[in-house]
């Protein structure tokens, strides 16, 4: 079920010196939605998520759960529940799969949070929920692209943020791992995190997300459900029919 706006981005926008990688974007997440933020490269997506994150500097006004996050640093944001991956997978390779996802908790990082990281029996949970329980003491090197992928996930996901934003978390993975990351996306909405996912994987962000929001040279081109976006003709210009 969706519930109350969780996540308001209002006329966010970037300039990287003369360049306008964001202009005055604008769209609200509800509680239990998996949003997809898609469109061509360039198109100000990771932009986006790094203005939300609080790691690039950003006019407009971001809010979680109510709560104005403007002026606020990157960390102060996760602690008041916004949680991200990075685009590419920034593992400690020699290291377990649990110690990896325990750099989520980093106690600094959590002080005074609105909700304190997982505990053992929580992130065990969580584990579980991924399925990578079998493979938590194993170095990450040893894993498939497609769990290592979640395992980034599950280091965002450790310290229990309200929203999650997920930088391409299909990069690297074959149709068949992309539709099972799919079904434990969906396993992490149902969990209670509600998700902002960007990634070029098509057929995953129309399978799984309930709705899309379309972005081409920093401005948004379309919201709407799946079933919407797909019969967009402008974004079938911009996006769809390049691909
Ligand atoms: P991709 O799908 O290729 O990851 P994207 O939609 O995530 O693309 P962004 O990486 O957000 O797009 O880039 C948006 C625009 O901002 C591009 O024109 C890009 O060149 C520019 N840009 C992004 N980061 C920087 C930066 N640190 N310095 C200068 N320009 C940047």
């Amino acid at each position: 079920p969706i519930g109350d706006v969780v996540l308001s981005a209002r006329e966010i926008g970037v300039r990287y010196g003369g360049v306008v990688a964001l202009a005055d974007v604008s769209f609200d997440v509800h509680e239990g939605e998996i949003v997809g933020l898609i469109g061509p490269n360039g198109a100000g997506k990771t932009t986006f998520i790094d203005a939300i994150s609080g790691f690039a500097d950003a006019r407009g006004t971001v809010a979680l759960a109510g709560r104005t996050l403007d002026g606020r640093r990157a960390f102060r944001r996760s602690r008041a529940g916004l949680g991200r991956t990075f685009q590419g997978i920034d593992l400690y390779d020699d290291l377990s799969v649990r110690e990896n996802v325990a750099v989520g908790t980093t106690a600094s990082l959590h002080r005074g949070a609105d909700r304190p990281p997982l505990d053992a029996a929580q992130m065990g949970r969580l584990f579980e929920v991924l399925h990578l329980d079998g493979v938590v003491d194993r170095p990450v090197r040893e894993l498939s692209q497609g769990q290592r992928q979640l395992v980034s996930v599950a280091r965002a996901l450790a310290g229990r943020p309200k929203v999650v934003l997920l930088d391409e978390p299909a990069a690297g993975l074959d149709s068949t791992e992309s539709i099972w990351l799919g079904h434990r996306l969906r396993a992490i909405r149902d969990a209670g995190t509600t998700i902002v996912l960007v990634d070029h994987d098509m057929d995953l962000v129309l399978d799984v997300c309930d709705r899309i929001v379309v972005l081409d040279l920093g401005t948004r081109i379309a919201i709407g459900t799946p079933a919407e976006i797909r019969s967009d003709s402008e974004v079938t210009r911009a996006y769809l029919g390049a691909t």
